[in-house]
Parts: structure tokens; sequence; C-alpha cells
């Protein structure tokens, strides 16, 4: 049996919507999108949603839109893909790496209020896997410090929830991914959410060249519009031949979700007490269950990743130790025992396939050999 990765649940009537839009003058940015963003702006119960064409540019075009660069701080967690780092040392400011709590892997507010300098001007909690940080509880480890933003990398987070609050509802910004493995995806894409109206509208700059106005708009009135730059923009702006994917699955996404719960909660039953560990659940908590990410001691994991490829069975490694890949480690000098859990986890985890249209057979058959190729060499390297 060949069990892949992940697979997603686009199809006909999905082409039939691309071509629909392909019957319209601009392929581009226009009304399909804008309609995508009332529905965005509506799931999450904030004002303003903006789509864009990844999460990555989505978030150098709020990095942008705050106005920060060079000398400029920003903290991040030591554990999440490269690309909630990487966006901060694009526009030429610092990633100062906080490590994460070692039951969740989450950002930990104390972490945060230690890692506060004078330079601090925001700072990213990721959710990472599908499990919201406490993001009120970060606000408040800032204290008075009412300069510093909170930007939430909610790539992994589309449906998770924490005390009842969807992302976006305590910081400045929540940043989505619509990348080709998400729970919501277009190929490539992304959304930008925000409860405030001038970081909004600057947005709406940033994410297009800093321009005054899109295409759209300029040719709107029958006499051609003229826009000005007033700040320096990125092009993130996502066009409606990709937007059209989105309506539908956002209608549907909630009505999904139990079947990843099912799904991860069958893995959770068969690895429970073994020496294959998991994630911590985070109480009162709705989990958006992006990954299904597992880790055994780091003797066994480069042979586990060996069984899996054998076994036909598509897995990842959701993430090596950010600060310790050759880039941040040559920039910057970090060293493994700087963010010891961090280093830990990344050094024993890999990701199991997981997605709503995942059979019990394939599940079935994944751990199987879990248990039989992969336990034993787990428990072997932890004596
Ligand atoms: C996928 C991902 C991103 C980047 O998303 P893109 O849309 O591919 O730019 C950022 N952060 C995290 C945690 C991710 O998993």
């Amino acid at each position: 049996m060949h069990v892949p990765f992940y697979r997603h649940d686009l199809g006909g009537q999905d082409a039939d919507r691309i071509a629909a839009v392909l019957d319209t003058p601009f392929l581009t940015t226009g009304e399909v999108g804008r309609t995508v963003e009332r529905q965005l702006a509506d799931y999450f119960g904030i004002p303003h949603a903006l789509l864009v064409n990844s999460c990555t540019n989505g978030a150098i075009a709020v990095l942008l839109a705050l106005d920060i660069g060079r000398g400029d701080e920003v903290i991040v967690p030591a554990m999440t893909f490269i690309a909630s780092a990487n966006v901060v040392e694009l526009v030429g400011a610092k990633p100062v790496f906080v490590d994460v709590d070692p039951a969740t892997l989450l950002m930990q507010p104390e972490a945060v209020a230690r890692a506060l300098t004078a330079k601090t001007r925001a700072v990213m909690p990721v959710h990472l896997y599908g499990q919201m940080c406490d993001v009120q509880a970060i606000r408040d480890a800032l204290g008075n410090r009412h300069d510093i933003a909170i930007i939430e990398d909610a790539a992994h987070a589309f449906e998770a929830m924490l005390n009842g609050d969807r992302p976006g509802a305590h910081s400045d910004a929540a940043i989505f991914s619509f990348y080709a493995t998400k729970n919501v995806t277009c190929g490539e894409g992304g959304a930008v959410v925000t409860r405030h109206v001038e970081l909004a509208d600057k947005l709406r700059q940033t994410r297009l060249h800093g321009m005054s106005a899109g295409a759209v708009d300029r040719f709107r009135q029958g006499s051609y519009q003229h826009w000005d730059m007033i700040r320096l923009g990125t092009k993130a702006n996502l066009p409606d031949l990709l937007a059209a994917l989105l309506g539908p699955q956002i209608d549907t996404i909630d009505e999904r979700l139990p079947t990843r719960e099912a799904k991860a909660g069958r893995y959770e039953a068969a690895l429970a007490g073994t020496a294959i560990r998991m994630p911590a659940r985070v109480q009162s908590a709705a989990h958006a269950r992006h990954l299904f990410p597992v880790h055994v001691p780091p003797a066994a994991r480069d042979s586990a990743l060996t069984v899996l490829a054998n076994a036909k069975i598509g897995a990842t490694v959701n993430y090596r130790s950010v600060p310790t890949l050759t880039y941040y480690r040559n920039a910057y000098g970090y060293e493994a025992a700087d963010f010891p859990i961090s280093y830990a986890w990344g050094e024993g985890t890999f990701s199991l396939p997981l997605f709503p249209r995942m059979s019990e057979d394939e599940q079935e058959y994944v751990i199987d050999v879990l248990h039989r190729d992969i336990l034993p060499l787990a428990t072997r390297a932890a004596r």
C-alpha cells in the first residue's frame, strides 16, 4: 500500500470555478478575492481580511506596514517553519529566538518576557501543528510595551480556537497559509486578518508594491486613476484564479475538522504509553489538527524515516530547530544548547500522514508499520 503524506480534496467543481474566472477581464486581484475576504472576516469575526499570495509574503507585507526593519527585533519561537524567522530577516530586522514549552512545543509568555529589549518591535507566536499559543497571556507579558505588535503565524491554525477565540482576536494581525498541504488550500496563497483599520489600509499598499490603488480600481471610473507610492511594498496579492478555490473550502472547513480529529485520535490511542511521544494537548483549545508530529529518541529518527519510505508511507520533519540550521548558526552563532527543548524535539520528530480523505485501511497500515517496525527501534534507542 502507498499512503501519501497529504492528498487534497479539490476536483471538477473547482476547475469550473477557475474556468469562470477565465471568462472575466481580470485574472488577478478582483471581485472573487473580495468575496473571499468578506467570508474570511465573517469566519474569524475580525473586521478586516486581506488575501495574499503566501503566508510568507503576507508576513513581509505586515512587517513593512508596521515599519519594522533595520535595528528592530522580532521575537520568534525556535521550533517553527523557517518562514516565521526568514520574514524578519528579509526586512532587515533581527529574529530573536525563544525556546518553547517542553510539552506543547508552543511559545511561552515567560520566555517572551525574558527576551524583551528596547529594540523589540514585534512578537510572532506560532500556533504550531494546530494548537494556539495563549496570545492574551503573551500580550500581558509585554506589560506596558504598547509599541510592540503581536503577529500570529496561524499557518497551521485555520480552525483553531483557544478559550473560544479564533486567531486574530487578541493580536494586531494573524496570518494564514493556503499552501498545498494546509487545511485550506489553493496551491499557494494566504490571508491576513486584523482588527485595525489603519493597518488594513497600509497592508492594501504593502501587498501591492506600495501602490495606492490596485489595477481593478485604477480602471474602475472609466477614466485612468493615477496612483501614488507612499511606502515600500512587496508583491503579495492573490490572483482571483486561485482565490476562486477558497470559497467552498471555507464554507465547509468546520465539517471536515471532526474527521481530522477522529484520525488524530486514532493515532493517539494507538501510540499512547509507548516510546513514541506526542505533543501535549492544550486545555480549552480546539485543535486544528493540521499535522500529526511524533517524536522518537533522536538515534532512531532517521531509521524510522527510512522504514516509512520503504513502506511507501509519506512522512516529513516538522521541524528541525531553526536557530541551529546552517544559515542562522552562521549569522548569529547559535548552538544546540541555546534552545535545548526545540533542538531535542527537532532531532527526534517526524510527521505522519493526516488528511480528511485518508481511509481507515490506509491509517491502519501506517499504525501497523509503526507498531511492527518503528516501536522496536524507538524502544531500543530509549534504553
Ligand atoms: C506553511 C508555513 C508558513 C509559510 O506559508 P507559505 O504560505 O508557504 O508562505 C509559515 N509558517 C508556518 C508555521 C508554516 O507551516
